[in-house]
């Protein structure tokens, strides 16, 4: 591995394209074989990285690293640091990702990532992302003027947290358009309001009389249809998009530096990060950071009921649905969990109901090239052996619903991971312990967050302190997940739901609100009317307004 950081390129997992650029990565987002982007090579740090780096603000730090996997030539550097710098001046702390002790003892502390403008982790890609698909157009548009401009319509679903890290991350942009689909009445307040009360002429709020799916569904039925696709250029924000992991991998170095300053931690001191993981983005990111030497010794992969990793770190299966639909913990089942007709459960952590995870085919690639090819082959072979392997494997989990890998792979994906899994009731429990621990002095859990410190309370006892430090990492603020976080404190000495709202939520869902109505009787055509009409209102007002 060596860092030719001028000639950083994108490569798909399944083989079909090579040599793209940041760029073309980045607006693409899913490559034309259904594969997702990968840098060519994973770059190394340079030899004195830790004194080069570790005084650095969370905006510097972002610099350097994002400066090994995108060439200058294509972002010069002054653009880079400018977009870094619009991107995380609008986090609440200057720490951007600050991170606190919870236990002293058992050397556990929590990377809190929820101090973004929507009050969840995924601000920290999403406010980078906004600005680059704004700096990308504008650039492309230069000297064009009126309908010469080429526009980006972004469209998602949404069941709460991307939608509103989405619309806070492309507010406002010029040359783009975002349209979010929620099933209406579905989404907890909170969200809903966060979302609807964003008045910028470029967001368009759907609300859909059905289901998550149902929007899904819609989703998918437009980026498929060859008629909006000759009009309009669609983008998607999901998290298989490249520049959303990269962004992700500062604070695994941020929280690194953090930590070796504290006098705990001793020269001969080991680190596991802990990931409460759905589609395998956040962690992706620490594996990235790992890659490139981060000294971690394990990363810790924390699912909720939704297991289909930490079944695969078991076994090496990689299968939709367990066999049997129950797989509580102890055998015991949960009764009242709603499960959905594709196998998906309800739980107490929502953005992490998933079937499947969509970044791990990322990490499947990095296996396969890692155990199936060697080093006597030119890389450019190895690559596209590494290629065939991930298209195989996905064919197969599309045909068949899962597959098999052999014992090396498993090997080689358990030197870097460990994973757990953790029930809703698991879940409440941490929550109210971590509140009324002493140690942890009050503390309040978003679910989320409470599955990934369950799972770095497990992985304490077979990596023990003093000489293993947990960081584990807080996805969101316990104020958007009020239920949950009631059921675990109501009546606890200490607790009101005064002390965890913050004060931008006060009054958020009496403000107005802009948002159209969709019929699902009407299918996704009806969706497509909307789209078309609103993007061509929002085009005539620039018009209007500019020349
Ligand atoms: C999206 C999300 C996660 C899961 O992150 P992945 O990258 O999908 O693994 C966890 N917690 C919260 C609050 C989230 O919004």
């Amino acid at each position: 591995m060596s860092s030719h950081t001028a000639s950083q390129r994108y490569l798909s997992t399944r083989g079909g394209s090579y040599d793209l650029s940041f760029e073309e990565a980045v607006l693409k987002g899913l490559a034309s074989d259904g594969g997702l982007f990968i840098p060519e090579e994973i770059p190394s740090l340079p030899s004195d990285w830790v004194s080069k780096w570790q005084h650095l603000s969370f905006g510097e730090l972002a610099y350097e690293i994002f400066s090994l996997y995108i060439s200058p030539f294509e972002i010069p550097a002054t653009d880079l640091k400018d977009i870094i710098r619009r991107s995380y001046s609008t986090f609440r702390t200057e720490d951007v990702t600050p991170t606190v002790t919870l236990d002293k003892d058992k050397n556990i502390h929590l990377l809190e990532l929820f101090h973004g403008p929507t009050f969840a982790f995924k601000d920290v890609a999403l406010q980078f992302l906004g600005n680059l698909f704004e700096y990308f157009l504008v650039r492309r548009n230069q000297g064009k003027t009126g309908r010469d401009r080429e526009h980006l319509t972004v469209i998602g679903a949404t069941s709460g947290d991307t939608g509103s890290a989405a619309i806070y991350g492309l507010r406002g942009k010029k040359d783009v358009s975002v349209f979010i689909m929620h099933p209406q009445g579905k989404v907890s307040p909170i969200q809903e309001a966060q979302m609807t009360t964003v008045m910028d002429a470029n967001v368009h709020n759907l609300a859909v009389d059905g289901t998550f799916d149902d929007c899904q569904d819609f989703v998918k039925a437009l980026f498929a249809d060859p008629e909006i696709n000759k009009t309009h250029r669609l983008a998607a924000v999901n998290s298989i998009n490249w520049a959303r992991i990269l962004a992700q991998i500062t604070y695994y170095f941020y929280a690194y530096f953090n930590l070796i300053r504290k006098p705990s931690f001793l020269p001969a001191s080991t680190i596991r990060f802990v990931v409460p993981t759905g589609n395998f983005g956040d962690i992706l990111a620490g594996y990235f950071a790992k890659r490139m030497g981060l000294p971690a010794e394990k990363l810790v992969i924390a699912t909720n009921e939704n297991d289909i990793l930490h079944r695969f770190w078991q076994t090496g299966k990689y299968e939709k649905k367990p066999v049997h639909g129950k797989e509580a913990e102890g055998g015991i089942p949960q009764d009242g969990v709603k499960v959905h007709e594709d196998g998906v459960k309800e739980t107490l952590s929502p953005a992490m109901d998933i079937l499947v995870s969509s970044n791990f085919e990322r990490l499947l690639w990095f296996l396969a090239y890692e155990v199936y090819t060697t080093s006597s082959d030119a890389v450019a072979q190895r690559r596209s052996q590494a290629g065939e392997h991930v298209r195989l494997w996905l064919d197969a989990l599309k045909a068949e619903g899962g597959f098999n890998v052999d014992q090396q792979i498993l090997a080689a994906a358990k030197k870097d991971f460990e994973s757990e899994r953790v029930s809703d009731r698991q879940t409440l429990q941490t929550i109210t312990e971590i509140f009324s621990s002493p140690s942890s002095q009050g503390y309040i859990l978003d679910p989320h967050s409470a599955i990934g410190i369950t799972g770095a309370l497990r992985s304490a006892e077979r990596a023990t302190p003093p000489s293993t430090h947990h960081i584990s990492l807080a996805t969101a603020h316990p104020a958007k997940f009020s239920s949950a976080v009631d059921m675990a404190l109501n009546g606890q000495r200490g607790y009101s739901w005064d002390v965890v709202l913050p004060s931008e939520f006060v009054g958020l869902e009496d403000k107005p609100r802009r948002v159209s109505n969709v019929k699902k009787s009407e299918g996704w055509e009806g969706v497509r009317r909307v789209v078309v009409a609103e993007v061509e209102a929002e085009l005539q007002a620039v018009e209007r307004a500019g020349k």
